[in-house]
């Protein structure tokens, strides 16, 4: 499927500052109306094959007219998730970061901050997995009180023992595991913790206009 403006036709996409729909043709906010496209091979829009998707793509850029299409089969049913971390930064922002963090850095290459290279720069969903567990836990440790005291001239050290028992109950939340194999864990790992108060209930719309 795809999320077309009503008023002049252009892909209308999420904008994460606007919080809405947002077509970048003609300005209009939440115009939008699905187009379905029945086929994982072609381009709903131009009718242009599809080669770039994955065994589990759910969201794509038409390498033809640059249409964000989304996989509809690859997020319903079964498939769907539960949640979402919608963006909310817009690229114009991203961009902006990226010139004040990497620009004055002595060892960036010339073409990382390039128009071109920039002009690259996408957006993408990772799936998380999201663990709830309850674990009970029994430890065991040794522990020393030290004290020191003096009497008279002299200064004694009393060291006593102790053999520690704990039997704990501990509930763990929402504990990410990235489930991507394409997106390295290292680096996903760079990007906790997660804002989980702006998670929502997972919307088709979040993925228009990434990956
Ligand atoms: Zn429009
Ligand atoms: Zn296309």
């Amino acid at each position: 499927m795809i999320f077309k403006c009503k008023n002049c036709g252009g892909n209308s996409l999420y904008h994460p500052e606007k919080k809405a729909m947002w077509c970048p043709h003609c300005d209009g906010l939440n115009s939008e109306e699905i187009v379905d496209g029945s086929s994982m091979e072609i381009c709903p829009n131009c009718g242009a094959p599809l080669e770039n998707v994955g065994e589990h793509t759910s969201a794509l850029k038409c390498a033809h007219c640059g249409t964000y299409i989304i996989l509809n089969e690859r997020v319903e049913g079964s498939n769907k998730p539960d949640l979402i971390l919608p963006f909310h930064i817009s690229r114009e922002k991203a961009e902006e970061a990226m010139k004040k963090e990497f620009g004055k850095r002595l060892f960036t290459p010339a073409s990382f901050l390039s128009h071109s290279s920039l002009e690259c720069m996408e957006g993408s969903y990772v799936p998380f997995w999201l663990y709830d567990y309850r674990s009970l836990i029994d430890y065991e440790g040794k522990a020393t009180r030290v004290h020191v005291y003096t009497r008279g001239d002299t200064e004694y050290t009393e060291t006593s023992h102790y053999r520690v028992v704990r039997k704990m109950e501990v509930d763990f939340d929402k504990i990410p595991a990235d489930a991507s194999r394409r997106m390295e864990d290292d680096v996903m790992d760079l990007m906790e913790p997660y804002e989980y108060q702006a998670l929502e209930n997972f919307q088709v719309k979040y993925l228009s206009g990434f990956e």
